[in-house]
């Protein structure tokens, strides 16, 4: 029975290390880990101001790191065009509403996304069940009510474009969160995964610390649905990208990468899914 999937070195995307904990996957693909989680930077550099595209924006607390690298990849005081939300999670938010502010942008996300980011519904609460580690009981300290930049919210279009990157175009992953999206650019098979998949585990404290290169599902303690969960996954792995960025974990890349992607596809409920709901 397969529990864990190893990512090799073989397998981790080649990446510029930009220092201040930015890191380069691609010429027009950076991310930094603001503590936890992973920030990403569309576009290429130096293109100036409102030429490249936030997604996500880390725990609260990571604005001025975020400006810090946006400056350092694209110029001082050049603002993004739009930010793109993967999902509402306060680890992805956390930096939203003032950033989003600060440089007079649109948010971009699901409209099933919609109310936890207009102040009307708080995720549900954490499967404290969920095993692996402390943080499934930890995650119940974590914050679940919805922030409200409702004044800045743009629905994504049904047809799948991303207006601000005509090069990309989203898919509907839920499971994970009601309205979770994905980013994919076909040219170069690139996959922004948000949280559909991680690269590491988010269960114990130790994993969340180290973040040991493996092959995870959605972390599990805040994955409500995991039909949809395993569906997602499934599509992901349908389109055989070459080079992943995740929410959590480091981007991997390759045939590795594939690999063990398929893997957590086919054996989704054995390696994905907490026990007591399989
Ligand atoms: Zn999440
Ligand atoms: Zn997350």
């Amino acid at each position: 029975m397969v529990v864990q999937i190893k990512l090799t070195e073989k397998a981790i995307a080649a990446n510029v290390d930009l220092g201040g904990g930015l890191h380069e996957v691609a010429p027009d693909i950076a991310y930094l880990r603001a503590a936890l989680v992973n920030v990403i930077f569309l576009g290429f550099p130096e293109r100036g101001d409102r030429e490249w595209v936030l997604v996500d924006t880390g725990v609260s607390g990571s604005k001025t790191s975020i400006t810090r690298a946006a400056e350092a990849r694209f110029g001082s005081s050049s603002r993004p065009r739009a930010i793109i939300q993967t999902h509402g999670h306060f680890d992805h938010i956390g930096a939203l509403e003032e950033l989003s502010a600060e440089w007079d942008v649109p948010i971009y996300a699901h409209p099933e996304e919609f109310p936890y980011l207009n102040g009307t519904k708080s995720y549900p609460p954490p499967d404290t069940a969920a095993g692996g580690g402390i943080m499934p009981k930890l995650a119940l300290l974590f914050p679940r009510s919805p922030i409200n930049v409702s004044d800045r919210l743009v629905a994504v279009p049904e047809d799948g474009s991303v207006p601000p990157m005509p090069d990309w175009s989203w898919l509907h992953t839920p499971g994970h969160t009601p309205g979770h999206i994905s980013l994919w650019r076909e040219s170069d098979r690139s996959l922004i995964a948000g949280d559909a998949f991680i690269t590491t585990g988010q269960e114990s404290a130790y994993e969340v610390a180290i973040q040991q290169p493996e092959m995870h599902g959605p972390p599990r303690y805040f994955t409500p649905d995991w039909v949809s969960a395993g569906a997602s996954v499934s599509k992901l792995a349908a389109l055989e990208p070459r080079l992943v960025v995740t929410g959590h974990g480091r981007p991997a890349a390759g045939e590795g990468m594939l690999a063990s992607l398929k893997q957590l596809a086919d054996n989704f409920r054995e390696i994905a899914v907490p026990e007591h709901l399989r």
